[in-house]
């Protein structure tokens, strides 16, 4: 067992001020905790944001709870298929299956390990329905041709841009482009965190109002007026058996705060991205790639991949790297490698080779905005050291 060097630096950390502290304190005084003035607020806030007033926002509890809503919403269902990525996260896949349809997984582009566009051409049956794109360590899916591809078989498109805050494509934010539903996360690691939660975004008021039905046991209005209208107000109607998705206030509260700093966030996390680029620079690695013309990294994730020309294996450079203490972590040991996706569907690693190939090679090194520039030339050095044969 190897011991790690201290002081231990871990892989992600979220950055949490006074003012969050301060606005948390302030609902836990207010007497409303739950869903109420503060999601109503954190929702608003986050179409500002975005910047376009078309939008609506849906906070809930996890992005995977907002993809479920997102599926359930466009009527997905058995029988039904839903194409997307294998080099992913199991939430991505998993709502699917909660309304039991199926997952078609397919490979990612090599060299941004975001899903293919020819891999889902080529996926398409008389069952397809949906394409769940994944903006893969906060840079942008190839959404042009996605859409496009998306038109042209009438499939609906749900964007996973748990990475993907504030990310850029062809000059747009993600969650303003074309899709029919994006959904976001502010889980503990993510670019801004509630702690829990995730926001929808859509353009189509039927699909909205639905989500917001289902996000609260399927009633047809939700706590927040049920409790605070100004007219007497026991009455509500269910009109579907839903789900309890609702964002908390106390969470809302944090977002509210997460969000004024997501700008500044990104710029460190750029200058963060920079100095790494610049530290790793001549080594056996493959660094992470840039965002194209027009485009905007979140850099949520800083993943490098260990070239034909290193002597040590994936394996051992992160042991290497934890015997330093640095925290690094893997994303993702592809879903075609876990035994229900694997099993379920009969896949190979032979069906995924981008994918798989990348798997092997690769490692996610820290980068979050508490890391100071010595923590970054620590990260580089452990990194150098680690390949030195
Ligand atoms: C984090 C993450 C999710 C799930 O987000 P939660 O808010 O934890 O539910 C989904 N997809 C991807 C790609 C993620 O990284």
């Amino acid at each position: 067992m190897t011991v790690p060097a201290t002081p231990f630096l871990p892989f992600a950390l979220p950055e949490i001020g006074d003012e969050e502290i301060a606005e948390v304190v302030d609902t836990l005084k207010s007497g409303w905790v739950t869903t109420g003035p503060k999601a109503k607020r954190f929702e608003a806030a986050f179409t500002e944001f975005l910047g376009d007033a078309s939008l609506e926002s849906i906070a809930v509890n996890s992005a995977t709870a907002g993809l479920h809503l997102a599926l359930e919403a466009l009527g997905i269902g058995p029988g039904d298929e839903v194409i997307t990525t294998t080099h992913t996260f199991t939430a991505t896949a998993e709502v699917v299956r909660y309304l039991g349809a199926d997952v078609v997984l397919v490979d990612v582009d090599p060299d941004t390990l975001c899903i293919a566009p020819w891999a889902i051409e080529e996926a398409i049956t008389p069952r397809t329905k949906a394409i769940i794109p994944v903006h893969y360590a906060g840079l942008a899916a190839d959404m042009p041709a996605i859409l496009a591809i998306a038109k042209k078989h009438g499939l609906k498109v749900v964007e996973d841009a748990a990475h993907a805050l504030p990310t850029l494509s062809a000059g747009k934010l993600v969650g303003t482009l074309d899709s029919d539903i994006t959904v976001f996360s502010f889980y503990a690691n993510k670019t801004m965190t509630t702690g829990e939660g995730g926001m929808i975004v859509t353009r189509h008021p039927e699909l909205a109002r639905r989500m917001k039905v289902m996000r609260l046991h399927g009633m047809s209005r939700d706590a927040f007026d049920r409790f605070t209208a100004t007219v007497p107000s026991w009455y509500y109607e269910i009109v579907a058996p839903g789900f309890k998705y609702n964002l908390t206030d106390i969470a809302a509260a944090l977002g509210l705060q997460q969000l004024k700093r997501i700008d500044g966030f990104q710029k460190r996390r750029v200058e963060l991205a920079d100095a790494l680029d610049a530290g790793l620079a001549g080594l056996p690695l493959i660094l992470p790639p840039r965002a194209p013309a027009g485009g905007q990294h979140s850099w949520h994730l800083y993943v490098v991949r260990l070239t034909d020309d290193a002597k040590v294996s994936r394996d051992q450079f992160i042991e290497r790297l934890f015997a330093q203490g640095i925290g690094v972590s893997v994303h993702y040991i592809p879903l075609h490698l876990q035994p229900y996706w694997r099993d379920r569907y009969k896949l190979t690693p032979q069906q995924f080779p981008h994918s798989q190939r990348a798997f092997e090679r690769m490692v996610s090194l820290p980068l979050y905005t508490r890391m100071t520039d010595a923590d970054v030339a620590r990260v580089c050095a452990a990194v150098r050291a680690a390949l030195a044969a």
